[in-house]
Parts: structure tokens; sequence; C-alpha cells
């Protein structure tokens, strides 16, 4: 008898964006001639900067003969990528890691996944709720987690750290001792940020607890405003307890590229059952090196191309310009007088559904009323109750449009 895993039969089906297939496939059908706008794309839309395409096609190049025809290259990346980030996204911000504590993936979203491989099983994780949930759904294939209590919308043994309007959207520190913290900023889905002075207490609080923080800065380039730290490495102390999880994907358009990679300072330790220290940078490397046999020479080249002075250039005009749809979003819900949070340090908008309305019913009226489509907070965690997600992701004539239909059929 072949036993299965039945931590995965803990999970929860991903019902969320089936379910919003469903009700716009239903509205479609009863009302052939809308016009629907989706500002739920989580997704970019915007092509590859020119940079990106010329390193491309050189890299191609490449591969078509023998003298520069690359085969399996290093599992942890090439060290032209490596030094380029070091260079370009570390040193940059006067911050100290190095090409050895550098390793290149195929995303940022198999890093926040596989990372917690290296931990005990016996770790109590703590997530920000509402969460992207791949950090929670890992750590329950991995019984790190208990039964789903349906009725809460949560699982037993994970510290929630509920993040509302009432705390400004700042996860507070959990009153029981916790191993493993997740934290994603700027904040996917609620785009919202922490200050410099918010971020060391965290750092503060895992040194304090022997805690390790799990990083995720995949948005860190929709940073705008100058007190939020671009890295976590920008605070004092955070070598010796986070782990920084990176992607090429929201900040250069590689979504179907795909590279990423994952900052492990050889100064951040766990311990053994009997209390010795182990530093995780060799254990995450011995775990990429046997299961990961390194990203595409030419997905290296691009990302490599897109560290480069005129890479940046080109990718920063792409990013101006979500970041423009942005605040035509956040102006139209302000005329709307809708209250909102977020789109100024990311490409999320988090809107409070007017008048108590919970996540779905404004879902339903927005559909029906102004024919957009958003995702509903409820979907992210108990927590995302009352709460929506739009994003700044797609063309600017769409979200022009999107927010002159919101503002003359939805007031509040
Ligand atoms: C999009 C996203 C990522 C990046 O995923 P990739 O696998 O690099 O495409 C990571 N974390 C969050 C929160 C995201 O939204």
């Amino acid at each position: 008898m072949t036993l299965i895993n039945e931590n995965y039969l803990k999970l929860q089906g991903s019902y969320l964006f089936a379910e919003i297939a469903r009700r716009v496939k239903i509205f479609k059908e009863e009302n052939p001639t809308a016009e629907v706008i989706s500002l739920g794309i989580g997704d970019v839309t915007q092509p590859l900067a020119p940079v990106v395409i010329d390193a491309l096609h050189k890299a191609v190049e490449d591969m078509a003969s023998a003298e520069t025809f690359r085969g399996y290259g290093p599992e942890q990346g090439y060290d032209f990528l490596r030094e380029a980030i070091v260079n370009t996204i570390y040193k940059a911000r006067n911050t100290d890691i190095a090409a050895d504590e550098i390793f290149v993936s195929d995303g940022a979203k198999s890093d926040c996944g596989n990372i917690q491989e290296i931990f005990g099983s016996d770790n109590v994780i703590a997530i920000t709720d509402p969460v992207y949930p791949v950090y929670l759904d890992t750590n329950v294939m991995a019984g790190r987690t208990g039964e789903y209590i349906a009725d809460k919308g949560i699982f037993e043994n994970v510290v929630y750290m509920p993040c509302t309007a009432q705390n400004n959207f700042l996860p507070q520190k959990p009153t029981q001792h916790v191993d493993m913290i997740y934290i994603c900023c700027p904040n996917n889905p609620t785009g919202t940020t922490m200050t410099k002075d918010q971020l060391a207490q965290w750092v503060k609080y895992a040194k304090e607890n022997n805690a390790v923080l799990l990083y995720d800065a995949a948005y860190s380039y929709f940073i705008t405003e100058d007190d939020v730290p671009r890295t976590i490495y920008e605070i004092e102390g955070a070598r010796d307890v986070a782990i920084e999880f990176r992607s090429f994907s929201k900040t250069a358009g590689f979504t179907g590229m795909r590279c990423g990679y994952t900052v492990v300072p050889k100064t951040v330790m766990g311990y053994t059952k009997s209390g010795e220290k182990q530093a995780l940078n060799p254990l995450w490397n011995r775990r990429h090196t046997t299961k990961f046999n390194g990203t595409a020479y030419i997905v290296q080249r691009a990302a490599e191309a897109v560290l480069s002075a005129e890479g940046q250039k080109q990718i920063q005009a792409t990013i101006d310009y979500y970041m423009n749809n942005a605040k035509i979003i956040r102006q139209g819900l302000s005329d709307a007088g809708i209250e909102y949070f977020g789109g100024v340090n990311a490409p999320y908008i988090w809107l409070k559904a007017p008048n108590g309305m919970k996540s779905w019913e404004f879902f339903d009226l927005l559909l029906t009323k102004a024919h957009i489509v958003g995702t509903p907070g409820a979907g992210f965690g108990p927590s995302g109750e009352g709460y929506f997600r739009l994003t700044a992701f797609g063309d600017t004539a769409n979200t022009l449009k999107a927010v002159e239909r919101i503002k003359t059929n939805l007031n509040f």
C-alpha cells in the first residue's frame, strides 16, 4: 500500500481565482455586450526592455557555436549574474552581501516555497494575514501546521499576524514564540510597506528570539518613498537573521522568463536540537545544488542586462508606467469616496469595501455596476475580509476607462 503525504489533503482548494472566473463567466453570458476590464491582473503586461531583448539574441548566438555554447552552468547561478546582483542591488545600497551568498533560481515563488525544507519540522511559523499563499501552503505540505479550521479560515499551529487598517497593516509581534517569520514588503496583497524603524523592530525581535526572518522583496523596485528600505540588509543586524527573496518577475517583466534569487548570508544561523549553531548558507547551498540544475543561460544573460545601467533605466520606465496606473486608480477611488491603502510603494491598491460590505459583495457590485474585475481580499486570509485588491498592471487606457466607470457608477 503506497501511503500518500496526507498533509496535502489539508490544503484548501485554490478557490479564489476559480470563483472569480466562474462569476465573470456567468456575468458575460448574461451581458454579452458588456466590456469587462480586469484590474485584478497579478501579472505584468508590458514587453521586456530593449537591452534585455538584445542580451537574449546575443545569448542565443552563443548557444549556436561550439566555442561559446553553454551546457550545465553552476547551480547557484553564473558568476557574471551573481556579481552583477552584488554590485547593482547590494553595493549600491551600501549593504554587505557577497556573491557566494546569492543563489540564482527560476523565481521567487520556488524559493519562498522551498526554503522551509532546511528548517526543522517542529518550528512554528508566523505569517501575516492577509498573505501571499505560498508561504502557508508549503508549510502545510511539509506538515508544519495542524488541521484547517474551516469556520475560522485558519490552520492550527500557525501564528497569524492580522494586518488591517486598525494597525496600519503592520504585523504585531507574536505573543508566543515563533521560529520562522514570513514578511512580504512591499506587501502583496495590501500594497503597504514598513519603514526602516518598523523593520528594525523585526530584526531586533528575530535576534532576541533566535528566529529567522524570511523576507520577500519581490516588489522592492516599486518603492518610491525614501524611508522604506529597498532590501532588508539596509537594517543593521539583518545579516544575522534574515533571508531575502527577490525576483526579476515584477521588476523587469520576467514572469514568463523565470529568474529570481535568494540571499542567504553566511551569518544567518539555525540550531540543532542539542543547541549547536549551524549556518543556513551551506544547508541552502546543499538543497539548491541537489534539487536544482540552474536557470537557463540565456535568461541569466537577460537578467544581467537588467542590472546594467541602461537596463536599470529602461525597467524604471516600465515601473513608472505601472505606478502611474496606480496613481490613476488611487485618484479615482478618492473621487468615488472609497477608502484605500497602498499603491504608493507597490502596484497594489487595497481598498476598504464601503458601507461594511464583504469582499465578495463588493466584487459583485463592481462587476455588475462598472464591469470591472478585481480580487476579493477575503481570498488572502480571514483579515482580508471587507477589503478588495486592485492592481496597476493593466494598460493605462483601460485603467483610465475603469476609473471613469467607478466614478460614474459607484459613489459613496
Ligand atoms: C509575484 C510574486 C513573487 C515572484 O514570483 P516569481 O516566481 O519570481 O515569478 C514572489 N512573491 C510575491 C509576493 C509575489 O507576488
